[in-house]
Parts: C-alpha cells; sequence; structure tokens
C-alpha cells in the first residue's frame, strides 16, 4: 500500500495545515485506487487543536461531489500543529476507513512533514508517500 500525489496537491494541504495553524486543518482526497486527483478542504468543526471533525453535510456534499466527477474518496488528512506526525489515539478510534489512507501533516519544528497510514481495526501500519 501507498498512495501518491502530485507535489502541488502535496503543498496545497501543506498550505491547509498552516493556514489553520493553531488549529487542526482537515480535509479529503478524492481520487482512483492510490493516486490522488483533487483535495478537499473541510471546515474543522471541533473544537481546539487536539480534535477534528467535518459535518455530516459537508461530507455528504463532498462525496457527492467525488461521485459525480468519477473519483472515490481515497484519504482523509489532518494536521498536527504541535505534535508528531503519528496518528493519536483518538485518531486511531475515529478512523472509520479501512480502504482510505490517513495523511497527517505535522507542523513541529518548523519543517512540515507528512506521513500516511493505513488503519483498520485498531492497527496502525504506515505507508510510504510518493510525490510526483
Ligand atoms: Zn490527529
Amino acid at each position: 500500500m501507498s498512495i501518491s500525489l502530485k507535489r502541488s496537491d502535496l503543498e496545497d494541504i501543506i498550505g491547509h495545515a498552516r493556514k489553520a495553524f493553531p488549529g487542526e486543518a482537515c480535509g479529503f482526497l478524492a481520487g482512483k485506487e492510490n493516486m490522488v486527483s483533487k483535495v478537499y478542504r473541510m471546515v474543522n468543526a471541533g473544537q481546539g487543536t487536539m480534535s477534528y471533525s467535518v459535518s455530516i453535510k459537508d461530507q455528504l456534499e463532498a462525496t457527492r461531489r467525488m461521485r459525480a466527477e468519477g473519483d472515490d474518496m481515497i484519504g482523509i488528512y489532518h494536521s498536527h500543529p504541535d505534535s508528531r506526525p503519528y496518528p493519536s489515539s483518538k485518531d486511531i478510534r475515529m478512523a472509520l476507513h479501512p480502504g482510505c489512507s490517513y495523511l497527517i501533516i505535522s507542523l513541529m519544528g518548523g519543517a512540515p512533514e507528512v506521513r500516511s497510514f493505513r488503519i483498520a481495526a485498531g492497527l496502525v501500519k504506515e505507508e510510504p508517500v510518493d510525490v510526483a
């Protein structure tokens, strides 16, 4: 397993993480199989900097647009403003899509770091991020 995205899309999600700082940014990645074709920035409806959530209405709207464009939801990203790019216990509990890649953008220490994980039944497995 891996996830592939264009450099411009990677820069888009890092830019979103920076814009949301000190809060958490979150969004969806649409595409086919493991190839991202479009980034959907979402509004974080969660409180504070340690959680993220997307309203059901926004989720439905985004997945409807993906289907209309012939894409699937293949990934979910969010930022960690002040912590390592590794899923928190809450991230693991909230990961309900075993077929999705979970990207985490860490802004800890200045230079952004992006890592991707598959999360299924409480188990976390890191996967490579291929930037084309
Ligand atoms: Zn997190």
